[in-house]
């Protein structure tokens, strides 16, 4: 039986476990990760990143395609589709390079393999990679999810998933896109102004169906001004994949695909972790069951990120892995208010999101106020030429609580961040209807929607 050689190893190197990793050597561990793979987890080497640097091309398209209106002549633009890739490629391995940097800076050990629990070392916790033993006070699990299939295709040739889709070596003359969450509609605008015909299928009422009402319409509105074909309501009833392409039954109509891309959710990656054995508890889901500490149900053993519940985002898992390494060396931590994470897709257009929707406030029962401004309202919007983004507060009139914001348009991904900010200081909409904004920002429409809110909307 080998002796705790660490004070914490972390099984799997992505946005949950390399932050997990540097948090606790910061906090004097000494620390190893475990990764079967690459450096950076899927995030930064197979989803978010990739997909947010091709999407960075086709926004700078649709940018040029505008440039007439700005007074500007732009001639003979075309997309070299390997270059967009190639980019691709060099963001990843600058951003997965920095990691690895950051891992000799902190002296944490990287050890390359699958890992396991395995058998309880003295006085601590046991993993196994390959034939090696070794062990650690602390362990956490931090091995993210995999794609779902649905039960109409199951994965292989030219049904794909979202992270093949980003890595597709050509651009696709035609897609279809199953499931308009936030990754499908990512791919859909990605692809659709890059050049491709994009179906988008969506069995829910609407596209982004987890996202305020009002942001869905202003989304499938603009998917459709790119050229989107959108089915909501839609499921789709029978596919059989080809060589060449896939064909597709949905609605009474039949279409042929070169690439049918799943995007309908992802389950934890637990498979061969051994945590039965280890006695380590999931739930019916297959998510680890953790506490707001992030605890297992094995003493020394945290699971963070995609691996137990919550929105499957990066900077969850992040907070999860140094909330999981902090309370493990003793500090006082606090639990994540999940629906206050900040949530942000990257189709054009932008939406960024926390917290409940108008819809989910009035459930709650709650004495909703709502404040809604498009972009056109304040001077930025027409500077910067988005007039038709919406900022959406949802507010409570007892105490002014800010339950909920909501903004699709331009820079709305980042745009959100004061609003999720002013709520984990317990400031309300009244709060940021006072505070001074700078002009001309796309950020003014978002102290208007508060001054809405607080029933003194000034530009509208
Ligand atoms: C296409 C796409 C786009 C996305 N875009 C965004 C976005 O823009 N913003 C956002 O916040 N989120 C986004 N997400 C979600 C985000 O990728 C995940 O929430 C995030 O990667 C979870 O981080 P993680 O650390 O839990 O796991 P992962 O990033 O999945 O990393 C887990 C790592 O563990 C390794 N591993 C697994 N099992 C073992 C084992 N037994 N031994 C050793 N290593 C192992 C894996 O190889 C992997 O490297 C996107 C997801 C997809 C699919």
């Amino acid at each position: 039986m080998a002796e705790p050689a660490y004070d914490a190893i972390v099984i799997g190197a992505g946005p949950g476990g390399y932050v997990a990793a540097i948090r606790a050597a910061q906090l004097g561990m000494r620390t190893a990760v475990i990764e079967r793979d690459k450096v950076g987890g899927r995030c930064l080497n197979y989803a978010c990143i990739p997909a947010k640097a091709v999407l960075r091309s086709a926004d700078l398209l649709s940018e040029i395609r505008e440039s007439a209106e700005y007074g500007l002549t732009v001639a003979g633009v075309e997309v070299d589709y390997p270059a967009v890739q190639g980019r691709r490629d060099r963001v990843v391995s600058t951003l997965t390079g920095g990691v690895r940097t950051l891992f000799t800076k902190n002296k944490i050990d990287v050890i390359e393999g699958a890992a396991s629990l395995s058998a309880p070392a003295d006085g601590g916790v046991g993993v196994r990679v390959g034939d090696t033993d070794l062990a650690a006070t602390t362990v956490v699990l931090a091995t993210g999810s995999v794609a779902r299939a649905i039960p109409a295709a199951q994965f292989g040739g030219r049904i794909i998933g979202t992270e093949q889709a980003w890595a597709l070596p050509t651009l696709p003359a035609k897609l279809a896109v199953v499931g308009a969450g936030a990754s499908g509609a990512e791919i859909a605008s990605g692809f659709a102004r890059l050049g491709s015909e994009v179906v988008l299928l969506e069995a829910l009422d609407r596209v982004l169906p987890s996202e305020d009402h009002d942001i869905s319409r202003l989304v499938e509105r603009g998917f459709r001004a790119q050229g989107i074909s959108v089915h909501t309501g839609t499921p789709i009833e029978q596919v059989v994949a080809g060589d060449n392409s896939v064909s597709l039954t949905y609605a009474d109509s039949t279409t042929d695909v070169d690439y049918l891309v799943i995007a309908t959710g992802r389950v934890p990656d637990t498979e061969g972790l051994g945590l039965a054995e280890a006695g380590v508890s999931v739930d019916e889901a297959g998510f680890v069951v953790v506490d707001g500490a992030l605890r297992t149900s094995v003493a020394g053993v945290y699971a963070i990120g995609d691996l137990v519940r919550g929105p499957a985002l990066a900077h969850k898992a992040s907070d999860e892995g140094i909330i999981a390494v902090e309370d493990a060396a003793g500090r006082a931590t606090h639990p994540i208010a999940y629906p206050d994470i900040p949530r942000a897709t990257f189709c054009t257009p932008n939406v960024g999101s926390f917290g409940l929707t108008e819809a989910q406030a009035r459930e709650q029962g709650y004495d909703v106020v709502v404040g809604k401004v498009p972009y056109g309202a304040v001077g930025g919007g027409t500077v910067y030429g988005d007039r038709t983004g919406l900022v959406k507060i949802v507010g409570e009139t007892g105490y002014g609580e800010l339950l909920g914001g909501h903004i699709v348009g331009s820079r709305a991904t980042e745009l959100i961040q004061e609003l999720v900010n002013v709520r984990a200081l317990e400031g309300g909409y009244a709060e940021v209807a006072h505070m001074i904004h700078g002009h001309p920002t796309l950020s003014e429409a978002v102290m208007e929607a508060a001054r809405a809110a607080d029933g003194w909307l000034i530009h509208g």
